[in-house]
């Protein structure tokens, strides 16, 4: 009951809060905020992490597949877009992959090791690329700094119509561990399937790779957060699949040096066929 009265009223200052500076927020990284702040942490994965170098064929095969996917934004979006793109493989069984706010995506080993197709891994580029393009990590960032100091103190800073915000203040674990919302794993679902489908890829990919780590549990990559249920996602990328308008060329398989030959588990491409 008292929860429910706190709930109540915070909404009301909520309100207030809303109707005191309508666009402003304080708490929002800028765009060139958000780059440097990508930046930053990928210098301190570079000195952690071992990267596979430019020269490796997974890497050069991830940004080719990157570049088509970034080439399929309309141009005068490109043009107004500050980020500055990197793409990179951390040679770790890890199964995962990561974008950085402002650009910086990677890729672990462990995950193109379970990938078949050419389209999987267009699928999961260009999820992460619309978690940066969408600025989800800024979002999702302010919305935790506000939960955190509380909207009486919000109040008070909204008042002094200045910036919470600096690079220096925002610690490595908000940077790496902040969850996005149900919203932005949808939005980057929807916005990446548009992506790849321009890009001459066929959209069911990424839904291949949801599925494996929906049957397995556990701890599961970026792209497959626990809500909304990675079946479920699946699910729509494959009904607006088969409702689209133009056809998809089936799944290509990864070239060689690119699969994993040693012990890879690749997956297999769910559904065959160009529609
Ligand atoms: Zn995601």
């Amino acid at each position: 009951m008292v929860r429910m009265r706190f709930a109540t009223a915070t909404l009301c200052l909520a309100g207030l809060a809303l109707a005191a500076a309508p666009s402003a927020d304080i708490f929002r990284p800028s765009k060139e905020d958000q780059v440097k702040l990508g930046q930053r942490a990928s210098e301190s994965i570079r000195k952690e992490e071992k990267i596979l170098p430019d020269t490796h064929p997974r890497v050069l095969f991830l940004r080719r597949v990157a570049n088509k996917v970034l080439d399929a934004i309309p141009a005068k979006e490109r043009e107004k877009e500050i980020w500055k793109f990197s793409f990179d493989v951390i040679d770790s069984k890890d199964v995962n992959a990561f974008a950085l706010p402002g650009g910086p995506i990677y890729f672990f080993n462990g995950l193109i090791d379970k990938m078949e197709t050419e389209d999987q891994l267009a699928g999961v580029l260009a999820h992460e690329i619309t978690h940066i393009r969408n600025q989800h990590w800024a979002s999702s960032y302010a919305d935790t700094m506000k939960r955190r100091m509380g909207l009486t103190l919000v109040l008070t800073l909204l008042n002094a119509n200045d910036t919470m915000f600096s690079v220096a203040g925002v610690a490595d674990e908000l940077i790496f561990n902040l969850p996005y919302s149900r919203k932005h794993e949808t939005e980057s679902d929807r916005v990446g399937f548009d992506l790849v489908v321009k890009a001459g890829y066929n959209p069911r990919g990424l839904a291949d790779m949801m599925r494996v780590f929906a049957k397995e549990g556990g701890k599961t990559p970026e792209f497959v957060s626990t809500h909304p249920e990675p079946g479920k996602r699946a699910d729509a990328i494959e009904r607006r699949a088969r409702e689209l308008k133009v056809a998809v060329p089936e799944q290509r398989p990864l070239p060689a040096n690119v699969r994993q030959s040693a012990n890879g588990q690749g997956v297999k491409a769910g559904t065959k066929g160009g529609r």
